[in-house]
């Protein structure tokens, strides 16, 4: 496990562990959150770089829970302060906000609260932490800890500079043993700098996490008729939510309005509109009545929605980091997400324009640097998260699984005499044309620009008829890359042959080309990508499992506008797939599924166990549920044989196999230790081969054995355990059990 309590007294990070079970129903920290909560409860000054969707906000509410007093947190995003408090309340957190937008009398009722000691976690905007009084105001608090999140916006260098930012250095004079932690998703050198010493922060420790975000499925489409595939893909998943981000605000109300015409739930969202506008988009697509938002960039900073299914970009991205930290608005709930980005040659046209027009030449030479990045990443040929995180200075270990370059690796072949045929109608055109008429020519088209050119008349008209224009238009991107020949942007975008495409064309060089590959063809994984893809394993349209999940949204999203918060904030997509997998029924089992905490329990549990038990429910016990008995089979699900095992079965016994303990793959998917155990203790009865040592040694076998035998007859496993005087767990003992039974041949 990722956290090693080793400086903070155990019973302190023991109290941790327990808060993150009975308030946000989680069974382990995600890597590195243990080790900044117990800094933070060391007392020390913390920085937290993490990415979006990583788990930042549990790493302050955590201490703020099992500490005494509480914890400020400042945060300059008013409609994300309103969601993390409601999301806090919904977990039986006693938290409010005071900002902008909270009238006087409420405001001294929370201020009350706060210096009564009543509230663990306080959310204020800057404007109103450093407005008169408030800082004479937080001296009668009894504060644990100052939470400074967004804090890249402290600096000037980053994107969302805000000025209030660099006043919170006082903090550290007015209160100068409160520890401070400082959160953001930003990675960046100077932003971490200035973090530091505008806060004043003692001696932090930086907690630096991985940016990579797995479970978001990486795509690069083709950029032909993408409103057709966009209105595809949004029919082959009808309930998810996403957001299509646009270069241009024309562009945006086009698309919603062509998705709108198809009966697709979909607005638009830019900065043209008046606030109220905005505000309506934007409410609408947090509660779900919306399915699809299409948006400039100027949406996203301040959501929190956790069930964004996928992001698509319609444009190119300027950069990679606009461009990942647009995807990163995927998943945040750690479930299975999307995210497709299309891509033409003209996109990288405009782009180039847009980026150095009316700018210094030194920084157009670097957004033009920034943008052939971005370009190297749509184009590439290897596994794109690895060119991702590479880019943040990460490295991959191995190839993702959850690409469309992994899950459908580009086989290669002879693209000489192809390269050539398009070389050779360059050279005939006498280098005049650019890539769409060059395509027409080789296509033997009859259109008014081939016409008048007179490129009908030249040697290689038609020489291409065979191919379809993707096809082309793929190839030519490939001969583009690989330099055989270049754009000249101030004739018109004409091709230009290299010394290396004459090469070619003499038939000294030969030219290995990629096939073009259609694109749904990238979406369904291959075996290497189901592999890593069903490490967040989701179910298949159409399953048992994704019909109940269907209803499980549905009842989510009847008791949300009931309560008037959004959905997510009833439960994450991830809880409700986990729900579905597992069909709890019981208390126990309900309250094993990640996500659900004690008072989501008591609030939601009866009405899912109710929905549950209506579809036919029931699952397997966990451990605990029934300590005495071998659990009994799954209710078979109506076209699921016995002796397969599921898909999160499956991916649980994957992770067994690359050598991951229970707790380490309880950890990486997010479910309960005794979830994951179940899994191993189902396959292994399926007969699936596990490492059974890595549970019960041989000597440990035979104890049990032996045991067994003293005791005769059938013991049952209460027996054993008692007999045994406690030394094993029942998941030890279980799988002993199985593990004689099969060396008996039964
Ligand atoms: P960030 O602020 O870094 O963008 P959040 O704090 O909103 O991320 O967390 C993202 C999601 O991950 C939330 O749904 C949160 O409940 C969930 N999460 C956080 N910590 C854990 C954990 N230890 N186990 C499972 N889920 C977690
Ligand atoms: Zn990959």
């Amino acid at each position: 496990m990722s956290d090693t309590a080793t400086t903070a007294p155990a019973p302190q990070l023991q109290a941790a562990r327990q808060a993150l079970k009975r308030y946000y129903g989680y069974d382990n920290f995600r890597p590195m959150q243990g080790d900044i909560i117990q800094h933070i409860l060391n007392g020390k000054d913390t920085v937290v770089l993490m990415p979006t969707g990583g788990g930042k906000s549990v790493c302050f509410q955590i201490p703020a829970v099992v500490s005494e007093g509480t914890c400020v947190v400042v945060s300059p995003l008013i409609a994300l302060m309103k969601d993390q408090v409601e999301a806090l309340k919904a977990n039986g957190i006693a938290a409010a906000y005071i900002n902008s937008s909270v009238g006087q009398n409420e405001a001294n009722d929370i201020a009350r609260a706060a210096t009564g000691g009543y509230l663990k976690l306080l959310y204020v905007s800057p404007e109103k932490l450093l407005s008169d009084g408030f800082m004479q105001f937080l001296t009668r608090v009894n504060i644990s800890l100052f939470a400074i999140d967004e804090a890249h916006c402290i600096s000037s260098w980053g994107h969302d500079f805000r000025p209030e930012y660099t006043q919170l250095g006082q903090l550290r004079n007015h209160f100068p043993s409160t520890p401070i932690i400082a959160l953001t998703a930003t990675a960046d050198r100077l932003t971490k700098r200035d973090i530091i010493t505008q806060l004043n922060l003692r001696e932090p420790k930086v907690f630096l996490s991985s940016f990579d975000r797995p479970n978001i499925n990486l795509n690069v489409r083709p950029g032909q008729d993408r409103v057709g595939s966009v209105i595809d893909y949004i029919g082959r998943h009808p309930q998810d939510p996403g957001i299509i981000y646009c270069l241009s605000r024309k562009t945006c109300e086009t698309i919603s309005a062509k998705l709108l015409a198809k009966g697709i739930k979909a607005a638009h969202y830019h900065a043209g509109l008046t606030p109220l506008q905005r505000g309506k988009a934007q409410e609408a697509f947090l509660q779900d009545d919306v399915q699809v938002i299409v948006a400039t960039i100027a949406f996203g900073m301040g959501i929190d929605k956790s069930n964004v299914r996928w992001v698509m970009h319609y444009n190119l991205p300027k950069n990679i980091e606009g461009y990942y930290q647009e995807i990163g608005r995927a998943g945040r709930d750690g479930a299975p997400s999307t995210a497709i980005l299309f891509y033409s040659f003209a996109d990288v046209m405009q782009m180039r324009e847009m980026v150095t027009k009316d700018v210094p030449a030194r920084q157009a030479q670097l957004n033009t640097a920034k943008l052939e990045r971005m370009q190297q990443f749509a184009e590439a040929a290897s596994c794109r998260r690895k060119i991702l995180l590479n880019y943040f200075s990460e490295t991959l270990a191995e190839d993702c699984g959850n690409c469309d370059i992994c899950r459908n690796p580009p086989t290669t072949f002879d693209g000489t005499l192809i390269a050539q045929k398009a070389l050779s109608a360059v050279f005939r055109s006498r280098e005049k044309v650019a890539i769409n008429l060059l395509i027409d020519i080789l296509r033997g088209m009859r259109n008014q620009a081939v016409l008048q050119g007179g490129y009908d008349q030249i040697k290689t008209y038609g020489a291409g008829r065979d191919l379809p224009y993707l096809d082309w238009y793929s190839y030519i991107h490939q001969m583009l890359n690989d330099g055989l020949f270049y754009i000249a942007y101030e004739e018109g975008y004409a091709l230009k042959i290299t010394e290396r495409g004459h090469q070619v064309l003499k038939g000294e060089l030969t030219l290995p080309l990629r096939k073009f590959q259609p694109s749904e063809k990238a979406e369904k994984p291959t075996r290497a990508g189901k592999k890593a893809a069903s490490a967040a394993a989701s179910a298949t349209i159409g399953s048992p499992e994704a019909q109940l999940f269907d209803k499980l949204r549905k009842l989510r999203k009847a008791i949300a506008d009931e309560q008037g918060v959004p959905p997510y904030v009833v439960f994450s997509d991830a809880t409700l797939q986990e729900m579905a997998a597992e069909r709890p029924v019981s208390r126990v089992g309900m309250l094993g599924v990640s996500g659900v905490g004690m008072k989501k329990f008591e609030t939601y549990g009866e009405a899912f166990i109710k929905l549950i038990l209506e579809e036919g429910g029931g699952a397997v016990p966990s451990d605990s549920d029934n300590l005495f008995q071998e659990p009994r089979p799954r209710l078979s699900l109506p076209n699921k044989a016995d002796k397969t095992v599921s898909d999160s079965e499956d991916a649980t016994i994957q992770f067994h196999q690359m050598g991951l303990t229970p707790e380490d793959i309880s950890e990486r998917r997010g479910l309960a230790l005794s979830t994951v155990k179940t899994h191993l203790y189902n396959a292994y009865a399926k007969g699936r081969e596990l490492r059974i040592h890595d549970f019960v040694s041989d000597a440990e076998l035979a104890e049990i054995f032996t045991a067994r035998a003293q005791l005769g007859g059938d013991p049952t496993l209460r027996d054993l355990f008692d007999h045994l005087r406690e030394k094993y767990d029942y998941f030890q003992l279980r799988m002993a059990a199985l593990y004689h039974k099969r060396l008996r041949g039964q």
